[in-house]
């Protein structure tokens, strides 16, 4: 049996993914899941929802991340008899949860996965202030989801996160729904990890037989594309910042202990909430607690865009975490 699929989108991709994902949620039997809702700026973001008809609002192409839902998910699964649960990430967030299970911080044995290409997102302002001239939340989703062939759109108005994203394909999921580079009004792609999931959704009934050979070769080569220009991207930040990157983790270590008593970026991030980096009486850190953090960092930015003194944390932390990557041929985000 085929592990990919073209779905028929109708003109409508987000209503497509809604039912696709109540399809999901009764043939898994699900009692609860996370899943990122549309909505105004201050209620859109990712929501635990215990009925199917929550999913009328679901929405995973609206250009605002407010918090990594990984953060979420230990939460979501808690429970003496645990819940057969599901959680709909972006592609960052679901390296970032990854990362959490490979800490040994909680079963996911009960958990469901599905992700979908990203889009991009925008800090607050510039998404209120899209979505004000658009009208409502949805209109701007519908301009997002127009430029989802080309990649995206006002990429240099996205986080600086989203600007040197490591990859914004869903392929990590129990189930990946891909739109970057497809004609998305027409088709998505579905993948699915593994035989045995694959039929229990009997996605056959939904979906076109044939995979089209050429919408696959646009969507590999439009998300290559993206890969590439992010690392570009990164090249550039990092040589225009060269002078203020930490040489080191004890360099980084250096600056951690000069921010005082705020630890916002510690607090936001999920994977300290399965290992919080510890530190001393004196409040120096030791240098493997960040090393075991920040090895693990997914580029999420949600650190960044809550740091007081807006330190651009994303690239600090991509520079050391690749040099812990090189140091113990380490690639976070990929399953163990
Ligand atoms: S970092 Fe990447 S996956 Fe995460 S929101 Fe930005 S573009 Fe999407
Ligand atoms: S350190 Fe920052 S960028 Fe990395 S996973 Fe944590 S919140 Fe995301
Ligand atoms: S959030 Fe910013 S100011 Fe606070 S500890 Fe982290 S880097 Fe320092």
């Amino acid at each position: 049996m085929n592990t990919q699929w073209m779905i028929k989108t109708q003109g409508d991709p987000l209503g497509t993914v809604r039912e696709f994902t109540k399809a999901v949620w009764e043939a898994f039997d699900l009692d609860r899941m996370v899943v990122p809702t549309n909505g105004h700026a201050k209620d859109t973001g990712p929501h635990l929802i215990d009925d199917p008809d929550g999913l009328d609002n679901l929405n995973p192409f609206a250009p605002l991340m407010p918090i990594n839902a990984a953060k979420l998910i230990p939460d979501l699964l808690k429970g003496d008899s645990p819940p057969q649960a599901g959680a709909m990430l972006r592609p960052c967030e679901m390296r970032t949860l990854i990362e959490m299970t490979k800490q040994n911080g909680f079963d996911t044995g009960n958990l469901l996965t599905m992700s979908v290409d990203c889009l991009g997102t925008l800090p607050m302002e510039e998404y209120q202030w899209r979505v004000e001239r658009k009208g409502s939340p949805k209109g701007l989703t519908q301009e997002a989801l127009q430029f989802s062939r080309q990649g995206g759109i006002v990429r240099y108005r996205y986080r600086s996160a989203c600007q040197v994203c490591i990859s914004p394909q869903a392929t990590m999921a129990d189930i990946n729904i891909g739109i970057l580079g497809l004609p998305v009004r027409q088709y998505a792609l579905i993948t699915i990890q593994g035989q045995p999931l694959a039929e229990a959704l009997n996605l056959s009934a939904m979906a076109e037989d044939e995979i089209d050979a050429e919408m696959l070769e646009g969507h590999q080569r439009v998300t290559s594309r993206l890969v590439q220009r992010s690392e570009n991207t990164r090249e550039r930040i990092a040589n225009g910042m060269a002078e203020l990157l930490p040489e080191n983790v004890a360099a980084l270590i250096d600056q951690l202990e000069s921010c005082g008593d705020c630890s916002t970026c510690l607090d936001v991030c999920p994977l300290c909430d399965i290992h919080y980096p510890q530190r001393a009486e004196d409040g120096s850190f030791r240098e493997s607690e960040v090393m075991r953090w920040l090895i693990s960092c997914s580029g999420c930015g949600i650190c960044e865009q809550s740091c007081p003194q807006h330190l651009p944390l994303t690239i600090i932390f991509n520079h050391v975490q690749a040099q812990l990557a090189e140091e113990f041929a380490y690639e976070a985000g990929r399953p163990s």
